[in-house]
C-alpha cells in the first residue's frame, strides 16, 4: 500500500481487526519511510482480489481467465457443465475467504490443481503439465495459450 504523503511503496501494517461492520478489516499503517501513519479499510470481493506474480508483479484476479484455463484443460472430457461451474465457482469461494485480497498466482495454481485432481486425471494431468511451465513464463495469458489446443483460429 502506496504511503499517501511521501508515495513510499514499502508501508507497514501495525494493526489489523475487523471493522464495526464486520464485513471489512481495519488495518493501521505506518510508513517507514516518512513515519506517516493512515488506515485502510479491506473487503474481501471478488473484484478486489489481486494475484502476486511470482516475479512481484500485481494483477487484478479475472474470474473468466480462470474459468477457461479450466474449461479448456476439460475440453471433450465427460464432465457435465454444471460440474464444471460448481468447482469454478468452489475455487473462486476458497479464494475469496482465505481473508486476504492479495493472493499468489502460486496459491492459486495449486488449488486448482487440487479440484481438477478430484473431478478428472486427464484434466488435472493437461492443467499441471502446463501449469509447469506456467511457472517460468508466470504469465497467465500464456498460460491459457498454452493450454489451448490448436484449433481453428476463429475460436476467440
Ligand atoms: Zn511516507
Amino acid at each position: 500500500m502506496r504511503c499517501p504523503f511521501c508515495g513510499n511503496i514499502d508501508t507497514q501494517v501495525k494493526d489489523s481487526r475487523p471493522a464495526e461492520d464486520h464485513v471489512s478489516i481495519r488495518r493501521r499503517r505506518f510508513c517507514p519511510a516518512c513515519g506517516g501513519r493512515f488506515t485502510t479499510y479491506e473487503r474481501v470481493q471478488l473484484r478486489d482480489l489481486v494475484v502476486i506474480k511470482t516475479n512481484g508483479k500485481r494483477e487484478d484476479f479475472d474470474r473468466d481467465k480462470l474459468e477457461r484455463s479450466i474449461r479448456i484443460s476439460m475440453q471433450k472430457r465427460p464432465i457435465e457443465p454444471e460440474r464444471i461451474d460448481q468447482m469454478i465457482s468452489g475455487i473462486v469461494r476458497r479464494l475469496e475467504s482465505m481473508g486476504e485480497t492479495d493472493i499468489a498466482s502460486k496459491q492459486i495454481g495449486e488449488i486448482v490443481m487440487e479440484a481438477l485432481a478430484r473431478i478428472d486425471t486427464v484434466a488435472y494431468v493437461r492443467f499441471a503439465s502446463v501449469y509447469k511451465n506456467f511457472q517460468a513464463a508466470d504469465d497467465f495469458e500464456d498460460f491459457v495459450h498454452e493450454l489451448r489446443p490448436p484449433v481453428s483460429p476463429s475460436e476467440e
